[in-house]
């Protein structure tokens, strides 16, 4: 068996029709889109084409498009922007279980002064309604919550956050990092105002992404420079990239349905496999509100780490919840956030699959997990057995 990739909320494979459609930008059709000569405005045309391929996806006018070098500058830019155009707020509501390029940012915000109101979520990972409707008030400058999370695959009620948050006049950004090509998205129906996205999580080029901002939504540019993108993000356009990302939105549209069908059903089976054959596990997350390709499994009285390096032998790449920082061994802060035990914390396992995944693979992991997990309970201190 070649490796086996169960690890797509990291990063995807880029599709080959993604990099056919690349090539030409490197080293033939290489004119900078701003030039006077047709030589880069054929390029320019190509990118208008690729913002037309994320409009599509997003149901949004071109206008509101603005690319940036992922979802990290997305994320940044829309808060950071935001915060200029109401000076006098001086609150950012987020939720405890976000990427950190928005906790991170929210917490150097803090040291500037900002309170950063942080919503919990339930021991499923699903957001507290009725704090977060407590929080918002008329000193809350930006909201930003995010659509679906990268390590449970939970979705967050956006569309209900961003219809509150219009009726109390304060601007509403989601990460729709994962949430982007899993899931459909469509901006004309709901009150959104800036959405984050990134190429590489649905099998475009990774250093690209896009932050949409809705017509009439107040942002200040967060790169100063040139007049790209309609001076709202200065520096000569990523051509080769933002032309990758056009073409991974339009085969997004093209494969959301098989993402939500074959690739759920490969999610499925594999989780229950695993449940199966193996004792004392859980999956963590609720599974009513769930990306179709994320299951996030507990492990009892074993490490993650641990677990990913037995894995590792068999070329399986999947991800642990747990990060070795400080010689300790720490649990991830949305585990910790939705209040699993230690014990089955520490032991978690996130496998994302993607439409590049086989039933032969489903097969294989349900096959090896079993004896990896006695193994390892077999040496843990902490077993009970
Ligand atoms: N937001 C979420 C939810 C993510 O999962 C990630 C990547 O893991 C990011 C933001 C950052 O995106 P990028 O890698 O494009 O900077």
């Amino acid at each position: 068996m070649n490796t086996v990739y169960m690890d797509n909320n990291a990063t995807t494979k880029t599709d080959p029709q993604v990099r056919e459609e690349m090539l030409p930008y490197f080293c033939d059709l290489y004119g900078n889109p701003s030039s006077m000569h047709s030589f880069g405005g054929q390029v320019g045309q190509k990118i208008n084409q690729a913002r037309e391929s994320v409009t599509n996806l997003l149901k949004c006018k071109s206008s509101e498009i603005i690319f940036t070098s992922g979802g990290t500058e997305s994320d940044n830019a829309a808060i950071m922007g935001t915060l200029s155009s109401y000076p006098q707020r001086r609150k950012i509501i987020t939720s405890r279980v976000e990427h950190p390029a928005v906790l991170t940012t929210c917490k150097e915000l803090e040291n500037r002064g900002y309170t950063i109101a942080e919503i919990p979520v339930d021991r499923d990972g699903r957001f507290d309604m009725d704090i977060f409707a407590h929080e918002l008030d008329d000193n809350t400058a930006i909201v930003s919550i995010m659509w679906a999370n990268n390590e449970t695959g939970v979705i967050f009620p956006v569309e209900q956050i961003a219809k509150m948050c219009k009726q109390k006049n304060v601007p509403f950004h989601t990460d729709a990092v994962q949430a982007v090509g899993k899931i459909p998205v469509n901006l004309e129906k709901n009150n959104i105002d800036m959405l984050s996205i990134s190429g590489h999580k649905f099998h475009g080029p990774k250093g690209i992404g896009v932050l949409y901002v809705r017509k009439g939504t107040r942002l200040s540019p967060f790169i100063l420079g040139g007049h790209q993108e309609h001076g709202r993000r200065a520096g000569t356009e990523n051509t080769a990239s933002i032309v990758g990302l056009g073409k991974a939105c339009e085969l997004a549209e093209k494969y959301m349905h098989e993402e939500n069908t074959r690739v759920k059903a490969m999610r499925d089976r594999l989780e229950k496999g695993i449940l199966k054959s193996c004792p004392d596990c859980m999956v963590n997350g609720c599974t009513d509100s769930r990306l179709p390709n994320t299951t996030n499994i507990s492990f009892e009285y074993i490490e993650g780490e641990a677990i990913l390096l037995m894995m590792d032998r068999f070329k399986i790449c999947a991800s642990s919840g747990s990060a070795c920082t400080s010689g300790s061994l720490e649990p991830s802060h949305v585990l910790r956030a939705m209040g699993i035990p230690f014990t089955a914390a520490h032991g978690s396992i996130r496998f994302s699959l993607s439409r590049y995944n086989t039933e032969e693979e489903v097969d294989f992991i349900i096959d090896k997990m079993p004896p990896i997990i006695k193994r390892l309970r077999e040496l843990s201190p902490f077993i009970k057995v």
